[in-house]
């Protein structure tokens, strides 16, 4: 369940515009297969990195998606979408495509942004 900190978050303003920033950046589409999700209740906007692990980024737009409930559901029943139960090469590099350095590697502006 989910706990009182993340309720209180989920209910706060700063939730619902940085939620509302993300759709309408994504256009409403899913970021799974590019599926229309406008309208009402037919989208939702998911933490790359769940809030209940780092609350830090709940609000940072690049931890960001949307996804049909559907597509979220699935992805909240499936453990091994767990970027951190992903494992890593010899390197050490995660092999995690939803893991943060992956992502940051494919966006090296946002290195560069901080
Ligand atoms: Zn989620």
């Amino acid at each position: 369940m989910a706990s009182l900190k993340a309720k209180r978050f989920y209910d706060s303003k700063a939730w619902r515009r940085a939620r509302r920033k993300a759709l309408l950046e994504a256009e409403f589409k899913s970021c799974v297969d590019g599926s229309d999700v406008s309208g009402r209740a037919r989208a939702h906007v998911d933490h790359v990195i769940h809030f209940e692990r780092a609350p830090q980024l709940g609000l940072d737009p690049l931890n960001l998606r949307v996804m049909s409930p559907a597509q979220h559901n699935q992805r909240h029943a499936r453990a091994d979408y767990d970027p951190a139960r992903q494992g890593c090469d010899e390197s050490g590099w995660p092999s995690g495509t939803s893991h943060p350095w992956n992502i940051m590697q494919k966006r090296p502006w946002y290195i560069k942004r901080k």
